[in-house]
């Protein structure tokens, strides 16, 4: 169980670009860096607009001689001080997160960046090299897959609980693109803009967590051949997709079938898995989080609840809050933040030996999902054709 203790030597002197005042996912990150004392918030280039993220950063903590303009001057103003910042979090736009990522490897500095990670595979293999070369350490965030009931998955998946895995069934959908987009703000804009989104919309913003969560639970398992089929309801958003299935043959010869849509119009938003073994299946939903369904073929089916006694010492080491109360996505973001906090301590240390057996989102985490998305785009683009996975 993850209590607050110290587990790294000190805190991380920790900066942000972007996730300001006007960001969506600015909290998400603050709230699960700092909740184990691990990383200390020193400076931030908070938002686009200088003057806004000055006045945002001193608000929540920052000294105003360390709010910046901008990711240059913060890099340039930190390397000046003997106190400077270490690790930089990118909770900017897509097409920002891989100049940032470079110019902060570069700088010496660790990285902990948004998901789509980059637009290009290329890019990713770029980026790992460079880290590798200067010894640092680039996570990503997918934000969910710290919760404990993910990891009592994947130890059920490696216990062979499940049997051999035949089906793997994934759903991300909302509502909240039905309309159109005229009078839209800027976190949809920038999203249904090729420049500034990449070369996908739905499949990069929320399909990317599930693909992820995927290879947290069936390492295992690797994709030979995909089918992607993608649309835009609302036309101005062509040629990127606000919905797309995707069907998928693992080496294994299991069946995957995904499903991301911004138009489902009335979801309020919910992330759903359901993994099919020869033996057994477990069926997880961000919708009830502390619950898992596990349904062993002739069995009554059994609801599993995060924190109990019963579950595997992976689940119950991930685990904050105990089982009489509520584990969710905030609880999930600090477990992520903290893996990657150990991975910054043990880089530092030298320590190689406990990183290579250390589970945390790395620039790999990152790079499968761009690779992912690569692939679904061949295919869509061929017009919906089967593609071997590359
Ligand atoms: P957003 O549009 O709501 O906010 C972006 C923020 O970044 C704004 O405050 C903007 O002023 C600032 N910004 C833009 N360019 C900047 C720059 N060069 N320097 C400093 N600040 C800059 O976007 P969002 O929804 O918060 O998404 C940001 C990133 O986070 C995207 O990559 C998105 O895919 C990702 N995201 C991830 C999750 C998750 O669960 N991991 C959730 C939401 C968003």
């Amino acid at each position: 169980m993850i209590n607050g203790e110290r587990s790294i030597e000190r805190p991380l002197r920790w900066g942000m670009v972007g996730g300001g005042r006007t960001g969506q996912v600015g909290y998400k990150h603050r709230t699960g860096a700092q909740r184990d004392g691990t990383y200390r918030l020193v400076c931030g280039a908070f938002d686009l607009e200088a003057e806004r993220g000055r006045d945002f950063g001193t608000k929540i903590g920052v000294s105003a001689d360390r709010c910046y303009g901008h990711y240059k001057e913060l890099i340039a103003g930190e390397a000046r001080r003997e106190d400077g910042v270490e690790v930089v979090s990118i909770a900017t736009p897509n097409f920002t997160h891989y100049e940032i990522t470079k110019s902060c490897l570069e700088a010496g500095l660790h990285v902990i960046c948004e998901k789509p990670l980059f637009f290009t595979v290329t890019e990713c293999d770029e980026i790992a090299k460079l880290a590798e070369e200067k010894n640092l350490i680039v996570g990503v965030t997918y934000g969910f897959t710290g919760h404990p009931l993910v990891h009592q998955m994947a130890a059920m998946v490696k216990k062979d609980m499940l049997g051999e895995i035949r089906i793997v069934d994934m759903q991300y959908t909302h509502g909240f693109n039905s309309g159109d987009d005229a009078g839209a703000g800027e976190a949809v804009k920038w999203r249904t803009n090729p420049k500034t989104a990449g070369p996908t919309f739905v499949l990069g913003d929320i399909g990317t967590h599930l693909y992820y969560l995927s290879e947290v639970v069936l390492p295992h398992l690797k994709i030979e051949k995909l089918l992607c089929d993608r649309k835009a309801f609302i036309p101005t958003r062509a040629p990127l997709e606000d919905h797309a299935t995707v069907l998928m043959h693992y080496d294994n010869g299991a069946r995957g079938r995904l499903w991301v849509s911004s138009v489902n119009a009335g979801n309020m938003g919910s992330q759903r898995y359901r993994f099919v073994g020869s033996k057994a299946s477990i069926e997880w939903s961000d919708a009830q989080p502390d619950q898992l369904i596990y349904e062993v073929q002739g069995e009554p089916t059994r609801t599993l609840h995060h924190g109990m006694p019963y579950l595997e010492e992976e689940s119950l080491a991930a685990d904050r809050m105990g089982a009489l109360h509520t584990e969710g996505l905030g609880d999930s973001w600090a477990n992520i933040y903290l893996w990657i906090a150990q991975a910054i301590d043990a880089k530092r240390r030298g320590d190689e030996a406990f990183l290579r057996s250390h589970h945390y989102p790395g620039i790999e985490a990152g790079t499968e999902g761009v690779r992912w998305l690569e692939n679904c785009v061949r295919s869509a683009d061929a017009g919906a054709a089967w593609v071997d996975f590359k």
